[in-house]
């Protein structure tokens, strides 16, 4: 059945500024590379256009004043949502056809049209509010897909996966309080990064307690530490909530070599992030995964990660780069402690 690669031309147009790090090159640099590769004109990855979302699918996850006021300022031409999160003419459509895409994507999985997919999509997504742009985000188009699975396909449990370096706010709000959505950050300490939110005490509450996991690593974490994190707080979290499917923000702005961050992830800790989750998603829910890209802002990191992305997706050899970092032994003590105060937390909902 192979893997969707969603992707469509819209999500080229948006542009907030000249210079904005969140810039179309993004997606165009990584596609260039992959094609470049080889990777895609094998018959394991297909090509997958989307269609844009429609409102009704949106609007459990967004006020629609709030959807009509980006449409609004779309068709005007531009304007401002906060100092670096702004519209061009095109940002509301591509913002819609981004959460097309990801409805498309988990329907075809469910279907069995595809075994799995990756959204090569922009704007991203994870710290849009219910009636808030942020963050370079618009419409949260995992929480569109994950709701989606609840409401249209009758799952009881979705994981959301979120590994973008920056907490992904707007996912866990739309979740806090239920749990058909397990969602699990793992992020640069809010202390040390925007947006400033995603502590290891945000657990839930009511019927969601227990079901919001803020792995909030200390700034330097890099490979070690999150080999750590899936050995003692995540394969464990699985085999509590046995998913139904398993949705990630993909972020590539965790590597050491990202401008906006301090964290310390190779290419090839990306890499085993997403063989644990692909080896997670075959072990509890007949391989059902679908990623989102959210951050990363060095192209080169970006593409790489993509192409290992699609490698590890189509079961293609993995290709490794030479890129190296080493964190502090200061860091894997703290991210450690964090991981011992997480499970005492999290103590009779999954440990
Ligand atoms: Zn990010």
């Amino acid at each position: 059945m192979g893997t969707d690669l969603v992707f469509h031309d819209i999500f080229t147009k948006h542009i907030m500024s000249k210079g904005h790090p969140e810039r179309p090159e993004r997606l165009t640099a990584s596609l260039d590379y992959v094609t470049k590769s080889g990777l895609l004109s094998g018959s394991k990855i297909h090509l997958i256009e989307p269609k844009p979302a429609i409102i009704e699918e949106i609007t459990p996850l967004h006020d629609e004043n709030y959807l009509n006021l980006i449409k609004s300022k779309s068709a005007a031409g531009g304007g401002f949502f906060t100092l670096d999160t702004a519209v061009n003419k095109y940002t509301y459509d591509a913002a819609i056809m981004a959460a097309g895409g990801g409805i498309l994507a988990v329907d075809r999985i469910i279907e069995k049209k595809t075994e799995n997919a990756y959204l090569l999509c922009r704007p991203p997504g994870h710290h849009a509010e219910f009636n808030r742009a942020l963050g370079f985000c618009f419409i949260n188009s995992i929480a569109v897909a994950a709701h989606h699975l609840h409401d249209k396909h009758e799952l009881q449990r979705v994981l959301i996966l979120d590994y973008d370096a920056h907490h992904g706010n707007g996912t866990q709000n739309a979740f806090y309080s239920t749990n058909h959505v397990l969602y699990v950050g793992m992020h640069q300490d809010g202390r040390t990064l925007f947006p400033g939110t995603g502590f290891p005490n945000e657990i839930g509450t009511g019927k969601g307690k227990g079901y919001n996991v803020n792995i909030s690593m200390y700034p330097g974490a890099g490979d070690k530490s999150y080999r750590l994190a899936f050995q003692e707080v995540i394969i464990p979290l699985c085999i509590s909530y046995k998913p139904e499917f398993i949705l990630v923000s993909a972020g590539y702005d965790g590597h050491f070599d990202d401008p906006l961050t301090s964290l310390g992830l190779t290419t090839s800790g990306y890499a085993m992030m997403n063989s644990f989750l692909h080896s997670l998603a075959e072990e509890h829910c007949d391989g059902r995964i679908a990623v989102f890209l959210e951050g990363g802002y060095n192209l080169d990191t970006v593409a790489k990660g993509t192409r290992n992305l699609l490698e590890e997706l189509s079961g293609s050899p993995i290709t490794r780069f030479k890129d190296t970092h080493t964190e502090s032994e200061t860091c894997t003590e703290n991210n450690k402690a964090l991981f011992d105060q997480l499970k005492a937390n999290l103590k009779g909902v999954h440990f």
